[in-house]
């Protein structure tokens, strides 16, 4: 896509213990596949620190915070709001017209843990579905960033990296970057 706002992405609920790779991978996923921004449950402490660690070593930008109020930020969006869930439109069908709507208001994609409140279906502009079947939050929004960034997000470059992963072949070869 040509330009984007920025976009963010909430994580409603965290069941401590139960959803900690879960959370964590929801952050490195929006990191990873474009998104500049992720608004973590204030019990995912510990993914926030990952999230943030890994930024800090492999780079960014990228934002990583917690909020004791997720409903209050879905709520007083300012942009359009896109809630992922099986029972939505499927992706295929609505891509065009939030990657229009990305162009120019800020975006924040929603992913739930548990059972997600029905306010959140009213609040949304677009509830999406990555099939209609039953999967995983971290392939849901990893499959609608693509979409939105129509791949272009595999090609970025990353800023205040510690370290850079050089692809090979086979084996693994990490280079230290000197500024
Ligand atoms: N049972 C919960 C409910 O009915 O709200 C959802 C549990 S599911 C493991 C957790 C999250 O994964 C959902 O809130 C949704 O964001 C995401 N998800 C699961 N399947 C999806 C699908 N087919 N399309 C888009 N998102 C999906």
């Amino acid at each position: 896509m040509d330009e984007t706002s920025p976009v963010a992405v909430l994580r409603l609920g965290h069941r401590p213990g139960r959803d900690e790779r879960m959370t964590t991978h929801v952050g490195l996923t929006a990191r990873a596949l474009g998104a500049d921004r992720v608004i973590l449950p204030t019990a995912a402490g510990s993914s926030l620190e990952t999230v943030r660690e890994v930024t800090d070593r492999f780079g960014g930008p990228f934002e990583a915070e917690t909020t004791d109020a997720p409903l209050g930020i879905l709520r007083g969006w300012e942009g359009a709001v896109v809630h992922l869930t099986m029972y939505g439109q499927p992706v295929q069908d609505v891509e065009g017209a939030i990657r229009e709507r990305a162009r120019s208001t800020p975006l924040l994609v929603v992913v739930g843990a548990e059972k997600v409140p029905f306010d959140v279906y009213e609040v949304a502009d677009w509830n999406v579905a990555v099939t209609n079947q039953p999967h995983s939050e971290v392939a849901g929004l990893a499959v609608l960033l693509d979409r939105l960034f129509e791949g272009e997000e595999l090609e970025r470059e990353w800023t205040d990296a510690d370290r850079r992963v050089v692809p090979s072949e086979r084996g693994k070869r990490v280079d230290s970057v000197e500024e």
